[in-house]
């Protein structure tokens, strides 16, 4: 983006205190990129049980293994905190497994996938195929004025969205990237990439 461009949800006051559910996955690298995302002081908390979301004004859900993540939120309770601390009307983003675990339905999950249900979408979960395991390529942001790469590993897709939710990314006719409030999803991982500006959206959020 170039220099002085704001997208339009970029505001002046950003979160000072975010949590990354550290359960497994790539939560490391959202705590690198949130670093290099932040203009202000930024706090960054691995959180691994309920207690760890006392005093965070957002919180990210890296990529991984949605069934052995959902099992984990379980047996620790941790779901259930991130439950409420979504009611509780602060920020949430979960990027792949993270958008898999914020969502309502789950196609191609367990049959009783744990899912913490607080963004109104189905998600199909592998939905590029096997063959396509794993592939980068541009793709187009809603408020972002470039493209982003998109690094997308068997990664899900949107297939149902509920009337609070808007469409920011849509990838060969799939959508794969939503926002219902201050809640987003990602099919794909910015945290992946040298490009800090979905992180910088999200602190903005
Ligand atoms: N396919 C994984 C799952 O269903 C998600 C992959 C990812 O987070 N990169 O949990």
């Amino acid at each position: 983006m170039p220099v002085g461009a704001k997208s339009a949800w970029y505001t002046v006051f950003m979160l000072s205190r975010v949590g990354v559910v550290a359960v497994q996955g790539d939560y490391e690298r959202h705590i690198l990129a949130l670093r290099a995302a932040a203009d202000g002081p930024l706090e960054v908390v691995e959180a691994r049980v309920p207690e760890h979301l006392d005093g965070l004004d957002g919180v990210i859900l890296p990529g991984g293994e949605s069934t052995t993540v959902g099992l984990l939120l379980r047996r620790y309770g941790l779901g259930e905190a991130l439950v409420e601390f979504a009611a509780s009307g602060r920020p949430m983003w979960g990027t792949c497994m993270g958008m898999i675990l914020m969502a309502k339905d789950i196609e191609r999950g367990r049959p009783d996938q744990y899912r913490l249900g607080v963004l109104d979408v189905t998600v199909r979960r592998n939905a590029f195929g096997a063959q396509v395991h794993s592939f980068e390529d541009e793709v187009p942001v809603r408020g972002l004025s470039e493209p982003v790469l998109g690094v997308f590993i068997r990664a899900p897709v949107v297939v149902r969205y509920g009337p609070g939710v808007e469409v920011l990314s849509e990838y060969e006719g799939q959508i794969v990237a939503v926002r219902q409030g201050n809640r987003i999803g990602t099919s794909f991982h910015p945290e992946l990439t040298h490009d800090a500006r979905f992180h910088r959206l999200f602190l903005g959020l």
